[in-house]
């Protein structure tokens, strides 16, 4: 059966021979996998219990700067450790490097060895917990969609990322033709994945040039979470050990469509689907209602989380599937929030605001934190939307830029009770910071708008 290692397998394992290195993983702030390469025999009998990285991976960008501002670290505070604290429950095999296994860790204060609160697999786990002190579960399932690119990474780099061609040359949704030219990327992606134990349903040609799709089966929220890490890490070294580059970026060209990640979600009460009710017109349980309407009611609130950059903001684009609306519709792709599997015990909701560059734990937990909040104040869900939503005036919108995302974010009294005020906090300075690194940017469009005719 293919799937995550025991300690124990991965002990016999090391000792036979067959896996000769471990890369020892924290998920950062931006969703990326940061760590160390172990040898396989020191992480077996010594480093399984914990080893340390410096505490600015949880404090840095995407450019592995060192922002000010920080309540957790800082120059002054003398950028010390954090403990690793590997879950061995998330040991696998990563079948795509030789002789490779991997485990993603939990981050611990160094001297107190208390959780780290803005860690994102921390944050997610404490929604996770309030959710079991309900007798609930969260199941949930992310797509990850991305486009495949012709050149490598440092051959686009090296043209300074003019040379972008996409690895098709038209629209690929649902193409079975298209797709397979790139058996060669997506066929080791689908089969390595499934035996790290990632639960690949499919993949899919997505609805532009290059464009790709990917489906992961809905799982407990934390292993939702891992899995995509995982999947989006292994998506970009497929690509590059074939010569091409995978882009997450939620929006690389203006006129072609963007890159999203919906997050499917439903509650379960053991093996019970919560937001089940036969009775119901929809069959929708008074369950379900109440957490959508704590979705969309806070969704302002949590945009950021689903649009954590300065570039997500230029997804939220009319006539695009990018929603910019905060209601919800049954089976209609142009609502924030789509009913799927109505009727059904499979019945969930599915969040279609987050963009590809989602960091997957924080995107949960802060739309697992709307919703129980919707279900302790028994918010009332207004009935669905019909028709086209992007010309729905009276739909309220969400923040339309990572400025007002900072702002709502900052000021979300419920976001502050259910994550903590120091969570918040941290996560509104590295907004802040997106902004600020942005605003200090002169851009390709300045140049070329000014140059000659300012
Ligand atoms: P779509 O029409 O949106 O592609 P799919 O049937 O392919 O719908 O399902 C999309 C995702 O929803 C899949 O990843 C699937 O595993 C997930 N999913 C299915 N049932 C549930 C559920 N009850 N809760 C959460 N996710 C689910």
């Amino acid at each position: 059966m293919a799937g995550t290692l025991s300690f124990e397998q991965l002990k016999s394992q090391v000792a036979e021979g067959g896996v000769d290195t471990v890369l020892v993983c924290l998920v950062d702030m931006q969703g990326r996998l940061m760590g160390k390469r172990f040898h396989a025999a020191n992480f077996v009998e010594h480093s399984h219990a914990e080893t340390h990285c410096c505490n600015y991976l949880l404090a840095t960008d995407l450019e592995m700067a060192t922002p000010d501002g920080y309540a957790s670290t800082s120059w002054q505070a003398g950028y010390g450790d954090y403990v690793m604290r590997p879950d061995l429950s998330t040991i696998r095999p990563m079948p795509w490097l030789e002789g490779t296994a991997m485990v993603l860790c939990d981050i611990l204060d160094h001297h107190t060895h208390a959780p780290v609160p803005h860690d994102p697999r921390a944050v997610l786990k404490r929604q996770i917990a309030r959710l079991e002190a309900m007798g609930l579960t969260a199941m949930m399932a992310t797509e990850l969609e991305f486009f495949l690119f012709e050149k490598s990474y440092d051959a686009i780099r090296a043209s300074g990322f003019r040379d972008l061609a996409p690895i098709s040359g038209y629209n690929e949704d649902y193409h079975i033709l298209q797709t397979t030219k790139e058996e060669g990327i997506m066929r080791p992606l689908r089969n390595h994945l499934h035996a790290a134990g990632v639960p690949v349903e499919n993949t899919k040609g997505e609805a532009e040039t290059g464009q790709e799709e990917l489906n992961i089966r809905y799982a407990p929220a934390l292993d939702c979470a891992d899995h995509h890490s995982i999947a989006k890490h292994a998506v970009k070294e497929i690509a590059w050990q074939q010569g091409h580059a995978a882009s997450f970026l939620p929006k690389w060209a203006a006129d072609k469509v963007g890159s999203s990640s919906h997050v499917h979600q439903s509650l379960w009460q053991g093996d019970t689907p919560a937001f089940h009710d036969a009775d119901d017109a929809l069959g929708m349980s008074q369950l379900m209602k109440h957490y959508m309407a704590g979705l969309i009611a806070y969704a302002p609130d949590y945009t950021f989380f689903l649009a954590p950059y300065v570039n997500s903001y230029k997804r939220f684009a009319k006539g695009t599937f990018a929603p910019t609306k905060t209601v919800w519709s049954v089976d209609n792709r142009t609502a924030g929030f789509r009913l799927c599997g109505d009727g059904t015990k499979g019945v969930r909701v599915e969040c279609r605001i987050g963009g590809s560059d989602i960091n997957p734990y924080l995107a949960q937990a802060a739309m697992l934190a709307a919703g129980i909040k919707g279900i302790e104040d028994k918010l009332e869900l207004a009935p669905p939307t019909k028709g086209d939503v992007y010309e729905d005036a009276a739909a309220a919108d969400i923040p339309q830029t990572l400025r007002a995302a900072t702002e709502t974010l900052r000021s979300s009294a419920m976001l502050r009770a259910a994550m903590g005020d120091d969570v918040v906090d941290h996560y509104t300075r590295c907004a802040e910071w997106e902004q600020e690194e942005f605003d200090r940017a002169v851009t390709d469009w300045e140049i070329a708008r000014g140059f000659e005719r300012a």
